[in-house]
């Protein structure tokens, strides 16, 4: 897919997060449809070194997506425009993502069978980002979980990953807060893949609960005291009427061991029973996001687009 500014329509806002916009568009040479994130370049021409940082992340972001074509649970790269102050991102659509999908079922959480079936693309794909180009993600989270039409779980967002060997950024927290391992906020260790263990195991309670753990943190002084001094969270037996088993338990207060020397890494956490056992189970996310798509049609990005489109002509 070739990208010119001029051969881009953007249609309609997806979200926003702390980089930039995400929005629906149309490549219009094609008809085909893809995600754009639009990501501030203050520094455009011979502005301050500030924006260095700003620079190096979105750097960091093309490369590293570029780099990331062969594995199937990474949200494909299209490649990059610059446009005035801005770089566009544009990737693949997806059809929603594991935070939109919690909002719009009322945060009742979802069953182990599909968080099994979740949780094995997620780890593959952070291994293959360690194994293949030895990168840290830096901000798992749920709304960076993605899936696809065809219930296909892809992981996205590299806006903050490094290189972990020449990452002269150790000491850098960037990501969501309420997702960040404890020794990224006492400093304690340089940047491990371990602290995006921690951060998957925090992904997972709040998927499976529907509350993310330290939900009701009042500051962001309270929750970074509370992740540091508080015992980790873990997941109970029984949350959202659903009930959790014990290896399902064990993997996630694997991953949440607040001494990161004693978590996981990937090569074992990709050997626990619980993955195991979700490598072989034949629930088929297709037929479940389906079904929920047409329970909670605003889940879709599609049907977001055509509600407004409907609201629009309308008016
Ligand atoms: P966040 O910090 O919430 O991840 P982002 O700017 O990365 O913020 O994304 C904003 C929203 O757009 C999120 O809800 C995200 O899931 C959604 N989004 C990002 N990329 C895509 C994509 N390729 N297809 C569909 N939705 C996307
Ligand atoms: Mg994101």
């Amino acid at each position: 897919l070739a990208c010119q500014a001029s051969d881009l329509r953007v249609d309609r806002e997806l979200g926003q997060g702390v980089c930039g916009v995400v929005s629906m568009a149309t490549h219009l040479p094609t008809g085909r449809r893809l995600a754009i994130k639009a990501m501030r370049l203050h520094l455009a021409v011979g502005a301050d070194c500030s924006s260095g940082e700003e620079r190096r992340r979105v750097l960091n972001d093309l490369e590293v997506a570029g780099k990331c074509r062969d594995c199937p649970h990474i949200v494909q790269f299209y490649g990059a425009v610059l446009c005035q102050s801005e770089v566009w991102v544009c990737m693949e659509l997806m059809a929603t993502c594991l935070d939109r999908l919690l909002r719009c079922c009322g945060n009742r959480g979802l069953s182990e069978p599909v968080l099994g079936k979740l949780v094995v693309p997620v780890l593959r794909a952070l291994h293959y980002l360690k194994e293949r180009h030895n990168l840290i993600h830096r901000d798992v989270k749920p709304s960076n979980v993605l899936l696809s039409w065809r219930g296909q779980v892809k992981l996205c967002d590299f806006g903050i990953s490094g290189q972990l060997v020449n990452s002269k950024a150790h000491t850098r927290t960037a990501g969501c807060i309420a997702y960040l391992a404890p020794e990224r906020i006492t400093l304690s260790s340089a940047y491990d893949i371990r602290s995006d263990v921690w951060s998957l195991g925090v992904t997972l309670v709040e998927l499976a609960t529907g509350r993310h753990p330290l939900a009701g943190c009042s500051c962001e002084m309270e929750l970074l005291t509370r992740i540091v001094d508080d015992p980790p969270p873990q997941l109970p037996r029984l949350a959202a009427g659903c009930t959790f088993s014990d290896h399902f338990r064990d993997f996630v207060t694997k991953c949440l061991m607040k001494d990161v020397n004693l978590r996981p890494k990937y090569q074992r956490l990709l050997c626990h029973d619980f993955v195991k056992y979700h490598e072989q189970t034949q629930t088929d996310l297709s037929e479940w996001l389906a079904e929920l798509m047409s329970r909670y049609p605003e889940l879709n990005v599609n049907s977001m687009a055509a509600a407004r489109r409907r609201k629009l002509s309308a008016a």
